[in-house]
């Protein structure tokens, strides 16, 4: 999927609806078409990137500058218990639409929604292996 084809780059040209929560000449936010909860949104840069690895830091933080004042609207105007700040890069963690964006996700006490809490811990010397390996 390229910049013509890219369903993102068609929503911020206009091509295709969106509810608006926020724009910029950098950035959009809108709301998810298929919402975990009402208001659960979506924080995008204007511009073509695929996801985390490639868009700038700079563009990076912005759009978490932008999550975070979404995420206290959510909070304040909608009574939402607790956020989620999501995002999917690549296909093994999920991402269906390859334009880089983040989630807004308002979450409620008892929504049903579940997500990971680590089902394994750390082999003897594993931790150390690997933080050995990734650390910056
Ligand atoms: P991903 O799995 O790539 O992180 O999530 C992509 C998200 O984009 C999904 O939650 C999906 O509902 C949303 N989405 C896909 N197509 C459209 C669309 O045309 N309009 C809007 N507003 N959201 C979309
Ligand atoms: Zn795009």
């Amino acid at each position: 999927m390229n910049e013509e084809t890219c369903i993102f780059c068609k929503i911020v040209k206009g091509e295709i609806p969106c509810y608006k929560i926020y724009e910029d000449d950098k950035f959009l936010a809108f709301l998810d078409i298929h919402p975990v909860n009402i208001g659960h949104s979506l924080v995008i840069p204007k511009d073509h990137y695929i996801n985390i690895y490639d868009t700038t830091s700079e563009l990076m933080s912005g759009a978490i500058k932008i999550a975070k004042e979404l995420a206290t609207g959510l909070r304040d105007k909608l009574g939402a218990e607790g956020v989620n700040i999501h995002m999917n890069n690549e296909k093994p963690a999920g991402q269906l639409v390859p334009h880089t964006h983040i989630h807004v996700i308002p979450r409620y006490n008892n929504d049903g929604f579940t997500h990971w809490h680590g089902a394994r811990g750390y082999n003897p010397g594993e931790a150390e292996e690997v933080v050995e390996k990734i650390h910056l």
